[in-house]
């Protein structure tokens, strides 16, 4: 391959990482600018964590599966409880799914230990040219190639030039805006409160990951490794409420209290507010400037699907650009990209995670009633079982997106 069929990456998130790294074990030449330095790297806010099986098998693929087991939990189950009825409704069990996969469990490690462990493969290997504390800020695509502009730590532009740009920058992608594509969706009103406290829910009966209905106060409680252990619990807030007041410790405790009473203070060890967004990008490429992960698409973390897709986005790339590269295929399969990884974020992530949060904040009693049976009929009958597995694990959608010409 020649230089100009380097590949531009902004951004070295999970997805930026993950197809800079799937691209360099083909032999391909990477460049990954990322706006962040060696000594704030790891100052990055709590994010996703819960990572899927069929996400596992790709991270296998690019020998990051191996650093990841030892810092994460490995959790074949997963609950639906009702608050109300203080009940578990419903234990899955990734059992199911050993045909289907040689990953039958979901690895709970965090987004920055993956990035971190990424990172480390990505500095060592010859293909990839990592550029730290580099802020990308416009560029400029030809008929035969990219040229990206950034300011890198000296506070000079510098010009990056490679065949295709690929934005893993996020949810406010530059490109994405300059390429002036549509971000359809909606914000919900209410933003979600993030409380991390080292307490074992599992002496309550809670497995490492569930999912709590209430019609008042719904919630996600998941198990992260330590040291120490924690466990970060999600909370629905009104969008006029203040977040000093949301967030101050007593708040926090007397809210905490309110979903188990302990009686004891939780050692709370962080706490964040974010907004939800579900969007899609209206295209995923113009030209030779491609969008993959959070900056084209965001959904709720309602069901673990944001980061978990964008890999996906990056595995599916990978393999695209590779044999353009390589004159085994024209870039018309990036046409194929889109089609495959913006069906699957409209009609499986967008759908799912919008029913999860519908399924976890319903209010009418009869519909809860109806939810929770259907929950409890589907977990129980392996068939039913293994068929829920396969669309919250997404595999579904993966083979889905097979079957798109
Ligand atoms: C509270 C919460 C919990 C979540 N839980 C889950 C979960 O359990 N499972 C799941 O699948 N998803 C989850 N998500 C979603 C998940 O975090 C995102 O989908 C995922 O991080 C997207 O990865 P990315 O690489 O596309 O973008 P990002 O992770 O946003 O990374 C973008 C990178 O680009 C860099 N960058 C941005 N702009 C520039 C620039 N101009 N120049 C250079 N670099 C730049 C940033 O510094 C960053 O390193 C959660 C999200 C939230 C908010």
């Amino acid at each position: 391959m020649t230089a100009s069929s380097r590949i531009i990456v902004i951004g070295a998130g999970p997805v930026g990482l993950c197809l800079s790294l799937a691209l360099a074990q083909e032999g391909v030449e990477v460049t990954v600018i990322e706006a962040l330095r060696d000594d704030n790297f790891l100052e990055q806010v709590p994010r996703a964590g819960a990572n899927h099986p069929a996400t596992l098998e790709l991270f296998d693929r690019i020998g990051l599966y191996a650093r990841m087991e030892p810092r994460g939990i490995i959790a074949p189950l997963f609950h639906y409880w009702d608050r109300r009825e203080q009940k578990r409704i419903a234990e899955f069990d990734h059992a199911h799914l050993k045909e289907d996969t040689g990953f039958p469990y979901v690895l709970q490690c965090e987004r920055i230990k993956i990035v971190e462990e990424a990172l480390k493969l990505a500095k060592a290997h010859p293909h990839i040219d990592v550029r730290l504390g580099t802020t990308f800020t416009s560029f400029e695509q030809e008929a035969d190639g990219v040229t990206a502009f950034a300011t890198n730590p000296a506070d000079e532009t510098e010009a990056f030039r490679g065949a295709y740009l690929v934005s893993c920058e996020g949810a406010r992608s530059i490109v994405r805006k300059d390429l002036g594509i549509g971000f359809e969706g909606f914000t919900y009103p209410d933003r979600t409160l993030n409380i991390e406290v080292a307490y074992d829910f599992r002496e309550n009966g809670y497995t490492e990951r569930n999912y709590i209905s209430d019609p008042d106060e719904w919630s996600n409680l998941f198990h992260w490794k330590g040291p120490p252990d924690r466990w970060r619990i999600h909370f629905p807030t009104e969008a006029h409420e203040d977040e000093d007041a949301l967030t101050r410790e007593d708040a926090l405790q007397s809210r905490l209290q309110r979903f188990l009473p302990t009686g004891k203070p939780f050692e709370i060890v962080g706490t964040n507010l974010y907004v939800v967004h579900q969007r899609v990008a209206q295209k995923f490429r113009v030209g030779r400037a491609i969008l993959a992960g959070d900056s084209a698409h965001v959904n709720s973390p309602i069901g673990a699907m944001g980061m978990n897709s964008g890999v996906h986005d990056a595995f599916n790339l990978a393999d695209k650009l590779v044999r353009i590269l390589r004159g085994e295929a024209d870039e018309e399969v990036l046409d194929r990209y889109e089609r495959q990884r913006r069906h699957v974020a409209v009609q499986h992530t967008q759908a799912q995670t919008i029913r999860n949060k519908r399924l976890l904040a319903e209010k009418d009693p009869a519909v809860r009633q109806k939810n929770n049976d259907e929950l409890r009929r589907t977990a129980e009958d392996p068939k039913l079982a293994r068929a829920f597995l396969l669309r919250s694990s997404l595999i579904g959608s993966l083979r889905e997106a097979e079957q798109i010409a």
